[in-house]
């Protein structure tokens, strides 16, 4: 028999050397874990979850190669041999000039943020992020949302649903003037909207208008090589280009950049922030001792460092990005076989569950995410978060905000699970999509001052 499929499936450019074991739980003792931890799946033991989606940060699976490097690290307390590699990795891959490691990603929007903004300084960006926003705030800065309008819409399947609406940021201008505008926070891949890229024509208009009024871009580049997949598959004139030159040239219309090596670089913990300006290098390398340690080791040990430097490279391989993302679109194609309603396009590291359309009869009050992640555990030990009214927090003025989206979050870790638990994944969604109509929803009982979606706790109405 002649067999005519002509079609090569991603796959995995890697094979299992050592397995972790899991505990599988019975529907009792979920619901007794999920009612204990106040229906926050942040507040759930790990043991008690089969398959974990609450995140891809720092969930990733190193390879041989990166646990090899973590023997070789250079535990000096000065002038470590595993900071000057990634110091030079950085260089290599992302092109900036100077840069200060720090423990994670919020790390280093602490330093930058003090180091750059001032009291009533207008900071605008594609999408807010919940630690970026904060530490923005924190410094004296109001955060101003500028991505185009259908980032907010969940069904709108535009390929470039992080890109920036410049009508917007020509009007910040005009209202405040460029000098009360000491950068461009810019995020690939805007996590928030669902992992939804940035095109690379966008950042270069961005790029001209930002140049002539002297305003700098500081780039979240959490998630840029994730970004540069989706510019190889959709962006004219990008399709023969590697994911390595793309993420070269996106770094290279930025002015610095804060990083969480915890998602894209492929490890467990890390981060760093990078700058083209020496004084904003200067003035960082102050502070990071401050806040986290000398300006060769951040907060990281040096093992850390060796194994982003490694990650860093490994992140940028063509097909471990081709299997990443499409293993991500594999289980957002079984959703939405199941009639599952999901944000589109599919996003780079995640599926996102529109909430509001799942349970149309709860009001956002009601925390429609935090109720469908709640009964996503229950049906099968599958931890989500939500992205919704509880992550979004309130105004400085104590109001809630009421964000557009409603949003349970299917992150998933890299490298970590097979095809089989994304199955399961969308077996599980389709069992609780099918009685959506009995699902009640929450109050909230217990509300932390910051970031209150890692530690609320709430009760079934
Ligand atoms: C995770 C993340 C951060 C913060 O990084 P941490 O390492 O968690 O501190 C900042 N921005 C984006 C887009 C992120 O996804």
């Amino acid at each position: 028999m002649k067999h005519t499929i002509n079609k090569h499936s991603w796959a995995e450019p890697y094979k299992m050397k050592m397995v972790e074991l899991l505990k599988m739980t019975t529907r009792q003792q979920r619901i007794k874990a999920i009612k204990k931890a106040g229906y926050n799946t942040f507040l759930l033991k790990s043991e008690d979850v089969y398959i974990d989606l609450l995140t891809d940060s720092g969930t990733n699976s190193m390879s041989d190669r990166q646990w090899g490097a973590f023997m070789t690290g250079d535990e000096a307390y000065a002038g470590s041999k595993s900071y000057y590699k990634l110091e030079a990795a950085i260089q290599k891959y992302y092109g900036y000039k100077y840069i200060v490691p720090t423990h994670q990603g919020r790390a280093a929007e602490n330093i930058l943020s003090k180091i750059l903004i001032k009291k009533g300084d207008i900071i605008p960006g594609n999408m807010y992020f919940t630690t970026t926003r904060l530490h923005q705030e924190l410094a004296g800065g109001i955060f101003a949302d500028i991505i185009i309008d259908e980032a907010h819409e969940p069904l709108n399947d535009h390929p470039f649903k992080g890109n920036v609406d410049l009508a917007k940021l020509y009007k910040l201008v005009k209202e405040h003037g460029a000098s009360k505008i000491p950068y461009v926070s810019l995020a690939t891949n805007v996590n928030l909207a669902g992992g939804q890229p940035v095109s690379m024509a966008n950042l270069k208009e961005l790029r001209a208008y930002t140049s002539q009024h002297k305003i700098r871009i500081i780039h979240d580049m959490t998630r840029v090589a994730e970004n540069a997949y989706f510019i190889q598959q959709r962006e004219e004139g990008y399709d023969k280009k590697t994911i390595k030159e793309i993420v070269f040239e996106i770094c290279s219309l930025t002015d610095g950049a804060t990083m969480s090596a915890k998602k894209d670089a492929l490890v467990n913990i890390g981060g760093f922030m990078a700058t083209n300006e020496w004084d904003v290098f200067e003035e960082a390398r102050n502070l990071v001792v401050v806040y986290e340690g000398l300006h060769t080791y951040g907060g990281l040990a040096g093992r850390d460092m060796e194994a982003i430097a490694v990650g860093i490279a490994e992140s940028l391989d063509d097909n471990h990005q081709r299997a990443r993302v499409g293993q991500v679109e594999y289980l957002g194609h079984r959703m939405m076989e199941y009639g599952v309603p999901i944000v589109k396009p599919i996003g780079g590291h995640g599926i996102f569950v529109d909430a509001k359309a799942f349970l149309p009869h709860l009001t956002q009050d009601q925390f429609p995410a935090q109720t469908l992640a709640a009964e996503m555990y229950i049906d099968s030990g599958v931890r989500t978060m939500e992205r919704g009214i509880v992550s979004a927090g309130r105004k400085a003025n104590g109001e809630n905000y009421y964000p557009q989206l409603e949003l349970v979050r299917f992150t998933i870790p890299r490298r970590v699970y097979t095809q089989a638990h994304m199955d399961v994944i969308a077996e599980s969604a389709a069992n609780v999509y099918d009685k959506r109509k009995s699902i009640k929803g929450l109050k909230m009982v217990y509300e932390p001052k910051y970031l209150r979606f890692f530690q609320a706790k709430f009760q079934k109405m």
